[in-house]
């Protein structure tokens, strides 16, 4: 049965790209007014959305920035009037391209602190005003983004694991003291994700890491589609997980639970 977001507003960060843009598309398509927000600009995002018939807005933010993620989601309350649900994708780690893979003794500082800045940080700071406007309203859902590589820590990913460990950490905190104030806080865990930068560019930096994830690493053998990650977001979101809060649903083929 297809999702009903008619007259509910939803933020995404991450918007511009990969699984933030997909799940942005998709809001939209069920009827949500849309707030895209990305570091780099979610206009393109905002124009798909328009040409198909449906709300958005743009709002370019860093969200390891306190007061630009502050503004951000203000703006975007704002802007559509509320907000019901708020969806934290923005996230970043090594992909052999924009940051190395790096083993422990060789990870630069630099890119130890960007990770954390933007997967933990942002991901707090987003949840810090997403809550305070929710607490207002009386109502909300949000869903950060972890990722199998919080709960299965593969060589080389230096500050990824202990972020996405730290967003799982993040959820299960927030979904407690919000519980009875009508939010409910889970996260999607994605594994390997076709169609995102994250993992075009991992693709490209490493021939052979496509099938040896398939045959070695991922029990179902398959890398998962963006719609895979999206249709477990667009669940967390609704009336449909009513009772479900503080959960980490893994999207991932198995990878978290095998052997
Ligand atoms: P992606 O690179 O295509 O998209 C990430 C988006 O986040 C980009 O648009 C980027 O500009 C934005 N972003 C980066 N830093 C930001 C900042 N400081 N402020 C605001 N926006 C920022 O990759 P994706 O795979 O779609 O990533 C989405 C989420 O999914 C991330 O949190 C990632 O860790 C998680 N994830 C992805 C995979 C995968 O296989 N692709 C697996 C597990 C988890």
């Amino acid at each position: 049965m297809a999702y009903d977001f008619r007259g509910k507003a939803v933020l995404v960060t991450g918007a511009a790209s990969g699984i933030g843009r997909a799940a942005a598309l998709s809001f939209a398509k069920a009827g949500a007014g849309v707030a895209a927000a990305d570091i780099s600009d979610p206009g393109g995002t905002v124009e798909a959305i328009a040409a198909a018939g449906g709300t958005a807005v743009a709002f370019v933010c860093d969200v390891a920035d306190e007061g630009q993620a502050r503004e951000m989601v203000e703006g975007a309350a704002r802007s559509l009037g509320r907000l019901d649900i708020a969806f934290n994708c923005a996230g970043i780690g090594p992909d052999g391209a924009r940051i190395p893979y790096a083993p422990l003794t060789e990870a630069r500082a630099e890119d130890w602190h960007r990770i954390v800045g933007v997967n933990l940080n942002g991901c707090f700071f987003c949840l810090k005003y997403e809550l305070i406007q929710m607490q207002r309203q009386g109502f909300g859902a949000i869903v950060n983004t972890g990722s199998t590589g919080g709960y299965r820590f593969a060589p080389g990913f230096h500050a990824y694991a202990p972020t996405k460990a730290g967003v799982v950490a993040l959820t299960e905190l927030a979904a407690n003291e919000n519980a009875r104030a009508g939010i409910r806080v889970n996260a999607v865990c994605p594994g390997p994700t076709y169609g995102t930068q994250l993992m075009n560019n991992s693709i490209s930096a490493d021939e052979g890491l496509e099938q040896r994830m398939k045959d070695a690493v991922i029990p179902m053998g398959k890398f998962g589609s963006m719609e895979d990650v999206v249709e477990a977001v667009m669940w967390l979101s609704s009336d449909r997980s009513g009772h479900t809060t503080g959960q980490s649903l893994f999207v991932d083929g198995g990878m978290h639970a095998r052997p």
